[in-house]
């Protein structure tokens, strides 16, 4: 199978860029001196600018995939003091209280569905919480839960919020000052459309205040923070990925900032969407992100049929759910490189695929 064949509406790895692909093509250079700290300064500000951090934050770059990010938050700024209130709408959120369980971190795995949780005052257990964690877009599923309103319920409860952003930034708004967030968990291979490997976690000062002490070596929080100081981390990075980041930003700003680029992600989600609506196909989730589409056939037909005919019949990758919703539902990314042009292709097999015109 030669992947550069085929169309890729998988949410991670997504579709990168030429000017990327190529920035990774070249040989790996030495790090450990100040050109490579500048590249690390360039992508800790260019997050920073991403997501509007609060002054004073910092960026921490782990090598590892997204679940480190999660992991290491969790190790580096719980304690047993703390009772985290960890929203579970599908495997990321559930993935996020077994990192809770796994770390003795007190905490209530607060079960929801059909909610973007504008009512969370209402729905939350009225227990005391020290804090709330949420993966803002459910990739699982599709579903975007509402960062304001839990960023003012965050600050009426005195809580420290952490935000899962992996999916969700570069095509829906993040934005940690305006919402209250303490931390941000990005990952390399979902919106920022570079290929996996790089985790990226953003701390404000509150977060940066509440860095202990941690049994771990790798996922020391403050041993990567005073190597940061100079531009590096502990350990070998992602060199590749970093200077494929630091590319990416500019590509970003150059394209006019991160609010073009959600704009953007907006028209090709809203394009696909409407141009779908002959097909007996509907939206799992009235809450949909810009990044991606959760599509359940009407017509009794298994999901999963339907992600092999396009894969088997016209090179389109989408993604298929796995267990019970095998057969429910499938999902379509609209991150990464993506144009019109790129997703006609995806609507016309899913026209051909049913036989149907498209007007
Ligand atoms: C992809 C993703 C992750 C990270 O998964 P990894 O496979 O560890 O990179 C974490 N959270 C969300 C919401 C994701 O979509």
């Amino acid at each position: 199978m030669i992947y550069e064949d085929y169309y890729i509406f998988t949410p991670g790895p997504v579709k990168m860029s030429e000017e990327i692909l190529e920035v990774g093509a070249k040989q790996t250079p030495y790090f450990r001196n100040c050109e490579f700290s500048d590249v690390t300064y360039a992508c800790e500000k260019g997050l920073l600018k991403m997501v509007n951090a609060p002054e004073g934050s910092k960026v921490i770059f782990l090598t590892a995939s997204g679940t480190a990010g999660m992991e290491s938050v969790v190790m580096n700024l719980l304690t047993k003091d703390d009772n985290a209130l960890v929203v579970h709408g599908g495997g990321f959120g559930g993935r996020f209280v077994d990192i809770c369980a796994t770390h003795d971190i007190p905490h209530t795995d607060f079960k929801v569905s059909n909610t973007n949780l504008w009512e969370i005052e209402k729905l939350a257990p009225k227990e005391k919480h020290t804090s709330l964690i949420v993966n803002a877009h459910e990739t699982s599923v599709g579903h975007l839960y509402s960062l304001e309103a839990m960023g003012a319920y965050t600050k009426k409860n005195d809580m420290f919020f952490i935000v899962d952003a992996i999916s969700m930034l570069v095509t829906d708004p993040v934005d940690m000052s305006a919402d209250n967030i303490d931390v941000v968990i990005a990952s390399s291979q979902k919106g920022l459309a570079l290929p996996p490997g790089l985790t990226m976690v953003i701390l404000a000062p509150t977060a940066l205040q509440r860095v202990q002490d941690v049994k771990s070596l790798y996922f020391n929080f403050k041993d990567y923070l005073s190597n940061g100081e100079r531009g590096q981390t502990p350990y070998t990075p992602a060199v590749t990925i970093m200077l494929q980041l630091e590319a990416r930003l500019a590509q970003i700003e150059r394209r006019g900032g991160v609010e073009q680029s959600i704009k953007s992600a907006k028209s090709i989600a809203e394009y696909f969407r409407e141009s779908i609506k002959e097909l007996p196909l509907k939206a799992y989730t009235e809450f949909m992100p810009n990044a991606m589409t959760t599509l359940t056939p009407t017509d009794g037909k298994s999901a999963m049929d339907i992600v092999n005919a396009l894969e088997d019949g016209y090179k389109v990758m989408v993604c298929p759910n796995g267990g019970a919703e095998r057969d429910i539902i499938f999902r379509v990314s609209h991150m990464g490189d993506m144009t019109r042009a790129y997703t006609d292709v995806l609507i016309n097999a899913l026209y051909d695929y049913y036989k149907i015109e498209r007007k």
